[in-house]
């Protein structure tokens, strides 16, 4: 099964993309994570991504379709895979359906989480990740049981730099103006799947499973 998570940033695509992962035993594929750890290690790529990731800019599209396509070539994502954080713009949406296409396979669907932008905000400013499994928390919401330590590998917790209150408008903006768009594009495609975001973390899985399977069955 091929999966496409669309959302605003802060809207849970990285949460649901884990439980998801691991009940579909599917690959989960955050263009963001890959971009970081290439960030990270100081790779060419991760050089020229840093600038625009930092102003919460959307990294080139060649970019990150190429790393896109070689990933979904992958051996592990041969039986599916979940992407998150990609597409965000309507060329990359087409880039995809190319590749995919040129694969013999295609999207089953596409589940749009849905949650106000006072919430997202709310989510991104108070965000704090690991360094080293990427499990995600809130300063209020959801803290860690160890200040700044992860509950599940014991790394160090941190802010990301575009979580920062200045840089978190720019991406809200966007995805508004780039990656929305998606939804109708995917929406007339008889893909779309719109999930409310808001609520129990597990309450929104089951959520989306209902919604997937239903994709499925239809
Ligand atoms: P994320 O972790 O998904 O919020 O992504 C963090 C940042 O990485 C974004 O603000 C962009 O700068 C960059 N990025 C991630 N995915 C994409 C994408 N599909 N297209 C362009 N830039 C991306």
């Amino acid at each position: 099964m091929n999966l496409i998570l669309l959302g605003a940033p802060g809207a849970g695509k990285g949460t649901q993309g884990k439980s998801l992962s691991e009940k579909y035993r599917i690959p989960q594929i955050s263009t963001g994570d890959i971009l970081r750890a290439n960030v990270r290690s100081k790779t060419q790529l991760g050089q020229k991504a840093k600038e625009y990731m930092d102003k919460g800019a959307l990294v080139p599209n060649e970019i990150v379709v190429h790393m896109v396509v070689g990933r979904i070539q992958e051996e592990d994502a041969r039986n599916g895979f979940i992407l998150d954080g990609f597409p965000r713009t309507i060329a990359q949406a087409e880039a995809l359906d190319a590749t995919l296409k040129s694969m013999n396979k295609k999207i089953d669907a596409v589940i749009g989480i849905e949650v106000d932008r006072k919430e997202l905000t709310r989510r991104l400013s108070g965000r704090r990740v690991c360094r080293k499994c990427g499990a995600s928390y809130h300063v209020i919401f959801n803290p860690p049981v160890n200040i700044g330590m992860c509950n599940a590998c014991g790394s160090e917790i941190y802010q990301r730099d575009d979580d920062k209150e200045e840089t978190i408008e720019a991406r809200l903006k966007v995805y508004e103006d780039e990656t929305l768009p998606l939804a109708e594009y995917y929406s007339s495609k008889g893909l779309y799947r719109a999930i409310d975001g808001k609520g129990p973390v597990d309450q929104i899985t089951e959520s989306i499973v209902g919604a997937i399977e239903g994709s499925h069955n239809s």
